[in-house]
């Protein structure tokens, strides 16, 4: 792959990559340092993340010996959810927007003012991803001006047409693994789940961490009860009261996190049926923050392994793959330290 390189009338903006812990943005850092880029890194916290996410993070900070500072909202997700006595979804598709998109705006406007210099907002998309990220140009200037449909500023995504191998290669040449995830099985890294997740990572998330699918259906009755308190107060508010559930699948409507894990692991629908509409392609999602399936051929092959493992309940050799990741991480941490 060619060097990355800023036109002229950029060099003298400040790069903020958006980094999230998926292979793609991880290349993205990699990318930078390779071509000498000045950047900064930001992670979208979302509260709502994969532990090992958190871990991995923590792991570029350290090996890459570089800042990735942090911004979201307080309490994350759940507080967002908890606010609205909902989830988000498609006729209030809110995540996003306020955990992603406006604290990373809110960001990018406090670098600007630090700096006194506009900013250029980097992210590890790619095209072949999806048909929704085949149209993205390279670089985008937005204007001047955060609206609900515009970023208002330069948006550059220097990965755009790099292909999967291009993406595990730079890893290789720097001797850093990807997220533990995607050897679990995983073929996305971000909210744990996605309100657009597809039945194999339902199912994968349900098998693997289950204690996750029990927070789901506590939220999903916490949800229903705020609402039918809510609805005392203001009769008629909300007009769903029962059904306050985290996924809405497209044929049914509402299905509790039970029936959903429940449809999951049967084979009807096939592996990756989506249980929701597609992910949407305007508003807060064009900006690439959230990444979705990308079912490369690779991580399929490792996803299939893991999930296999787990489907035959062989949870320890799933795991085994897991542990040896963190491992080599912890290896090639210490050999780089010299200790
Ligand atoms: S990853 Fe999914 S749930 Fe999380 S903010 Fe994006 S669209 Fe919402």
């Amino acid at each position: 792959m060619r060097k990355l390189s800023m036109p002229d009338d950029r060099q003298d903006l400040t790069v903020v990559a958006s980094v999230s812990g998926g292979k793609d943005s991880t290349a993205l850092i990699l990318a930078l340092r390779e071509a000498e880029i000045p950047a900064r890194y930001v992670f979208a916290d979302t509260g709502w993340e994969a532990d090992e996410t958190y871990v991995y993070l923590d792991f570029l900070r350290d090996y890459l010996r570089i800042e990735i500072e942090q911004v979201g909202v307080e309490g994350g997700m759940e507080a967002r959810c908890r606010h609205r006595a909902g989830f988000p979804g498609r006729m209030q598709r809110f995540c996003t927007r306020e955990l992603k998109i406006e604290p990373l705006r809110a960001f990018h406007d406090q670098v600007e003012e630090e700096t006194g210099k506009e900013t250029i907002s980097a992210m590890g998309v790619r095209a072949a991803e999806s048909e929704r990220r085949s149209t993205m140009p390279e670089w985008e200037d937005e204007g001047p001006r955060y609206t609900r449909d515009r970023w208002g500023g330069w948006v550059w995504r220097p990965l755009i047409a790099w292909s999967v191998q291009d993406v595990l290669e730079i890893h290789r040449r720097h001797a850093v693994p990807v997220n533990p995830l995607y050897q679990l099985g995983h073929d996305r890294v971000g909210c744990y789940p996605c309100i657009y997740s597809n039945k194999e990572e339902v199912k994968l998330i349900s098998i693997r961490t289950p204690d996750r699918i029990d927070k789901i259906r506590a939220l999903e009755a916490e949800m229903t009860a705020l609402r039918q308190v809510r609805n005392e107060v203001t009769p008629g508010r909300y007009k769903h009261v029962d059904d306050a559930t985290f996924f809405q699948t497209q044929r049914q409507g509402f299905s509790g996190i039970d029936k959903v894990v429940e449809w999951a692991r049967t084979d009807y629908g096939g592996k990756q049926f989506n249980l929701f509409a597609e992910p949407p392609k305007g508003g807060c999602m064009k900006w690439g923050a959230c990444d979705f399936a990308a079912h490369d051929a690779e991580t399929e092959q490792v996803a299939r392994i893991a999930l296999d493992a787990l489907d035959e309940g062989r949870r320890a050799e799933a795991m085994t793959i897991a542990r040896e990741v963190l491992q080599r991480m912890l290896d090639a941490d210490r050999m780089r330290r010299g200790v």
